[in-house]
């Protein structure tokens, strides 16, 4: 078996969209590579007096729509060729929800639960200080992604700010409140995950009201997905994290679960509560339930676990959980896919207003925020249902397609420099 190379699924899947449109390879070459790639080694001083060398990576893949968007992470295992696929996923998601962005992503090698807070803070002030030529509010601005926060967003806004001279708010998304964040930012990709999977029960004349749900993964995403989706009378059966799976068929007490790992270092494993059962994160995975909300990394839903999963409907909060190849077998058995473009596009989308009051010096309340992230995360559901009942296409396909076509359109009206 080759090895998983998460950019040649992106090349695929833009491929599949292609075809369904109707392109020739001309009219979309140059959507299969990303206009900058950037690779940086830099040092930073640890606590105990010794020089480290980090291996860090900034790609922006396009700015053909508006300036490149997209989160940096902070992971062990994190390669070009991943951080490739995530800057175009960034791409694809910004296009289909129709905000004005192209597809950036950034990330350094690193297990931060390693450093100390204070190794975190000077290699955040360093990475940025590396990239800092390709970033500014107008042609790239970095977000929290895995392993990154807010106070991790604040070192990076200060560098830049101190380059310039004066506060730039709006070169960074995902801030703390006090600095130019915005309310809602901090719940928006999970707000987005449930807003996906109340509308596409919808389809199908359902509700929330005593599904069903296994969530994969308890961090920003996953976390407050199972808290709104609990809201909506929903019973979370299962759940996991990087220390393991637990779960509970009357439904577990999220709020609960939550507060346990609100504490910093502390993990799944260590929480108790009466009627627990501990999975394997397969065993998780191939749950019976309504609905599965694959929400930790990518390249989870391999062909091998898609043969038997239990759920009826799959949506992504994570980016790339599922392979090309086992979304082949899962459309082969009937399973519905909500790809992570569309189902956590709710961060960016919340991303874009933090940028817009940051440009314009305004505050939005919170009713504002999360009543336009809801009209937009409706509006692009619309279109990529509609489309995919009308060519009879795969979720992911047809997102992919709207995406493609604002993407090549948006080529041919700018041409080709110079
Ligand atoms: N990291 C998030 C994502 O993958 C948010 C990106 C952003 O807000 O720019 O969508």
């Amino acid at each position: 078996m080759s090895t998983y190379n998460p950019y040649d699924d992106v090349l695929a899947t833009i491929t599949r969209a292609a075809d369904i449109l109707g392109l020739s390879e001309n009219d979309y070459a140059g959507i299969k590579y990303p206009e900058r790639e950037l690779k940086v080694s830099f040092p930073v001083r640890m606590d105990d007096g010794s020089v480290h060398i980090f291996e860090g990576y900034r790609v922006q893949h396009s700015s053909s729509r508006g300036p490149c968007k997209g989160g940096i992470r902070y992971h062990q295992d994190v390669d070009l060729d991943e951080v490739k696929a995530l800057a175009a996923w960034m791409t694809f998601k910004c296009a289909v929800v129709g905000i004005p962005y192209g597809g950036a992503k950034g990330a350094v090698k690193v297990d931060p639960s390693k450093l100390s807070h204070g190794e975190l803070e000077r290699l955040t002030r360093r990475y940025t200080a590396m990239i800092l030529p390709l970033i500014g509010p107008e042609r790239d601005i970095p977000a929290p992604d895995v392993n990154t926060n807010g106070e991790v967003m604040g070192w990076l806004m200060d560098p830049y700010s101190m380059m310039k001279g004066y506060a730039v708010p709006g070169v960074v998304t995902g801030k703390p409140l006090d600095i130019g964040g915005s309310v809602g930012r901090l719940e928006a990709t999970g707000r987005g995950v449930m807003i996906n999977v109340r509308e596409f029960l919808k389809k199908r004349n359902e509700t929330l009201a005593g599904k069903t749900v296994v969530v994969q993964g308890l961090g920003n995403v996953g976390g407050i997905a199972a808290k709104l989706i609990a809201g909506e009378g929903a019973k979370i059966i299962a759940v996991s994290d990087v220390s393991g799976s637990i779960a509970k068929p009357e439904g577990l007490d999220i709020e609960g679960i939550l507060k346990h790992l609100s504490t910093r270092g502390s993990l799944l494993k260590t929480y108790n509560a009466e009627g627990l059962k501990r999975l394997s994160n397969e065993e998780m995975l191939c749950m019976e339930a309504d609905v599965l909300v694959p929400a930790a990394m990518q390249n989870q839903i391999t062909p091998g676990i898609a043969e038997r999963i239990n759920a009826k409907l799959i949506v992504e909060g994570a980016n790339g959980p599922t392979t090309v190849e086992a979304d082949k077998i899962l459309e082969s058995r009937g399973i519905q896919v909500v790809p992570d473009v569309l189902a956590n596009a709710g961060g960016v989308i919340v991303s874009y207003f933090e940028w817009v009051q940051n440009i314009q010096s305004l505050t939005w309340d919170e009713e504002n925020v999360n009543s336009h992230l809801n009209r937009i995360m409706i509006n692009a559901i619309e279109a990529v249902y509609k489309m995919a009942e009308e060519k009879k296409i795969p979720f992911r396909t047809a997102a992919y397609a709207i995406a493609l076509q604002r993407l090549v359109q948006a080529k041919h009206i700018r041409g080709i420099f110079p």
